[in-house]
């Protein structure tokens, strides 16, 4: 039978949880924040599943009544990202933040400014190809992995073991390789439409309207969309207001990168970053900026530990082994999916649509996301 361990540590009475460090600094505003109201820890050794948007078995909702967990995708892009973590700070709160391997690649300070400010990071693949469950398994793999290396390779420090699909495109098979890498996978409960709404006026009251009608949730936003940077202090208010509580995901656990992976993406960079400037340059050390406010004031957040038991989502977990993707070769039905897969490539840079090769990162995948 599978169980779920729900822990809760009442934490103002006996053991606080150290949410902020003795260096953070408290929140500066306590009583017009939102703050965060409780932790979710998540073991993901099981590669458990959330969220309501997948056909494939899903972990129960853990999230209570008026709870909400609030995500960011595709980025980061500065000039909408950085707003974003000002609203997130101004309201003392906390996100979750699933990056794209090359954004992440393009902009490494912003990725180690947004784990400075105590958001948890995930990963959304390399180079967010929205049908990954067409791609053929390898191809898929390697999005997968190519994606993880390249946050955590940016972050310059270990990101929390946390997928999403683009487009929500999950497969059986996939799911089953992202358990055997111990990474949990998530979905939305609630979409913003934040791609296809460009007004914040109209995209705050949607959301709002979402959140209500789904009691909370885990929501879905993009912090690569001008609606949502302008919308996001709207929204924050508008879930104080209603009395909704903000729940933080947390991971003990990390995500190795496959090895080999992380040496291709090491030397990618050294090499443009010494063709740039005769010799390489050092990233920026996060350490150097002040964190910024932080969840506070008298109350600490509880703690839930969350630990599912496996699940077996597929018949056979066979073509789904827990080794990395193949480097340079292919075979069987995955050489197949794979000359489809660049068959459709190329009809879509005709279109015009998608190009997965321009080395002009932020707005070529900004433009590809539709959507999720
Ligand atoms: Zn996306």
């Amino acid at each position: 039978m599978t169980r779920i361990f729900l822990v809760a540590v009442a934490c103002l009475v006996a053991a606080p949880v150290p949410f902020a460090s003795a260096t953070e600094k408290r929140c500066s505003n306590p009583g017009a924040a939102l703050g965060v109201s409780r932790i979710v820890e998540i073991d993901t050794k099981a590669g458990p599943l959330f969220g309501d948007f997948s056909k494939y078995e899903r972990e129960p909702r853990f999230l209570g009544p008026k709870e909400v967990v609030l995500t960011f995708d595709d980025g980061p892009m500065p000039r909408y990202t950085k707003p974003i973590l000002e609203a997130l700070d101004k309201f003392c709160t906390k996100a979750t933040f699933f990056y794209v391997g090359r954004m992440a690649t393009a902009y490494p300070s912003m990725v180690k400014e947004v784990m400075g400010r105590g958001h948890t990071m995930g990963t959304h693949t390399w180079s967010h190809p929205l049908n990954l469950r067409r791609r053929g398994l390898a191809r898929a793999k390697d999005q997968i992995e190519r994606g993880i290396a390249a946050v955590e390779l940016a972050a310059g420090q270990p990101i929390a073991p946390f997928f999403r699909f683009p487009g929500l495109s999950d497969s059986g098979p996939l799911l089953a390789y992202l358990q055997s890498r111990g990474i949990a996978t998530f979905t939305v409960d609630v979409v913003s439409n934040d791609s296809y709404i460009s007004s914040p006026s109209r995209l705050a009251k949607r959301t709002i309207a979402e959140i209500e009608r789904n009691d909370g949730g885990i929501v879905l936003f993009h912090d690569i969309k001008r609606s949502t940077a302008k919308a996001l202090p709207a929204i924050l208010a508008q879930l104080k207001k209603r009395g909704y509580k903000i729940v933080h995901l947390r991971t003990k656990s990390q995500v190795t990168p496959i090895a080999g992976i992380t040496d291709q993406l090491e030397k990618k960079r050294d090499k443009k970053q010494a063709s740039r400037k005769g010799k390489p340059k050092p990233l920026p050390i996060y350490e150097a900026l002040a964190p910024s406010t932080l969840v506070g004031g008298d109350d600490e957040p509880s703690l839930t530990e969350l630990a599912p038991e496996p699940r077996q989502r597929v018949k056979s977990s066979a073509e789904a082994t827990a080794t990395a993707p193949p480097q340079s070769s292919v075979s069987g039905d995955d050489a197949t999916s794979v000359r489809r897969t660049r068959r459709s490539r190329k009809r879509r840079a005709r279109k015009k649509k998608v190009s997965t090769t321009s080395p002009k990162v932020p707005s070529t995948i900004g433009s590809a996301v539709r959507g999720y």
